[in-house]
């Protein structure tokens, strides 16, 4: 790429592009279909709740975005399976998938029941290496290339008392995200991974305002839960050209949570 082209990637936006965003009937996940709506994207918003995705359809579509919805359960092969041949066959395989479903559970480990462990890993970590392994198919099979944003999550990196399941999820998915970007740069799919650190959500809510939540805000270097608008500087990087050099990268957007002092 030369000088301009950077430049030229950024202010073309994601104009042709489509975008698959798991997860996207609530929290961060909405929030990405909407910012890549704006700029310019086809999205493609996938879920359990059907109701919520209708309810984001008719908010993008108002705002004059392009999208459809799709029922997804990222745990179960066979909705993986149905989604990929219904948008093969629609010739609708994204350009970008955002693996961003997931759940999280809180419990101290000695009470982490089998079927909480099961149902985080499912989700988390199995889902999305099968959702990410179904769309570079599809990607080379409509002979193209692509861009997987994997979400993580800074519990990927570091640990937090109550959270072991989730921890190990995200955890497997940055490394899955290093081997699979390792695998795939051959097919021109990038892959890379969004390390959040704490953004107010449906999975966390109610959270900040608990004596541990408040505790853990003074912990972050910039003292303060991430603004959700926060992240877009990097999912739009991440989803376009501008960042054709990168893959296999692990970005925290945290508020320097991941540095903060011992
Ligand atoms: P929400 O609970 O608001 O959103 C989670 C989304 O995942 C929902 O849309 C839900 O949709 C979807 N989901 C859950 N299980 C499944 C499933 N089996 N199949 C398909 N979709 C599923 O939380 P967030 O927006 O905060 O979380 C989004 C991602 O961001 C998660 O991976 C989370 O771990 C990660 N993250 C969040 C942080 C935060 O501070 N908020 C920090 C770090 C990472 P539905 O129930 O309709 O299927």
């Amino acid at each position: 790429m030369g000088d301009d082209s950077i430049g030229s990637a950024l202010a073309r936006g994601l104009a042709g592009r489509t975008v698959l965003v798991t997860g996207a009937s609530s929290g961060l996940g909405a929030h990405f279909a909407k910012l890549y709506a704006r700029h310019g994207a086809h999205v493609q918003v996938a879920a359990r709740r059907l109701e919520r995705l209708d309810a984001l359809r008719s908010e993008i579509a108002a705002a004059g975005g392009s999208v459809g919805t799709y029922a997804l359960d990222v745990s179960d092969p066979a909705s993986i399976d149905a989604l990929f041949e219904e948008l093969t066959g629609a010739n609708a395989v994204p350009d970008v998938l955002v693996n961003n479903a997931g759940i999280a559970s809180t419990a101290l480990s000695l009470d982490v029941g089998d079927d909480d462990w099961q149902a985080t890993i499912d989700t988390n970590l199995t889902g999305v290496f099968r959702v990410a392994r179904t769309a570079a198919k599809a990607m080379l099979a409509a002979g193209k290339g692509g861009s997987v944003i994997n979400i993580a999550s800074i519990l990927g990196l570091r640990v937090a008392a109550g959270l072991v399941p989730y921890a190990v999820s995200k955890a497997g998915v940055v490394q899955m995200t290093k081997a699979l970007a390792l695998e795939w740069a051959r097919h021109s799919i990038r892959v890379n991974a969004v390390a959040p650190g704490y953004f107010e959500t449906e999975i966390n809510a109610g959270y900040f305002r608990t004596e541990a939540g408040a505790a853990m805000l003074k912990r972050i270097p910039q003292r303060r839960i991430g603004r959700i608008e926060e992240l877009d500087g990097v999912m739009l990087l991440l989803a376009s050209d501008a960042s054709s050099y990168m893959t296999g990268s692990v970005v925290a957007v945290d508020g320097g949570h991941l540095v903060s002092g011992l």
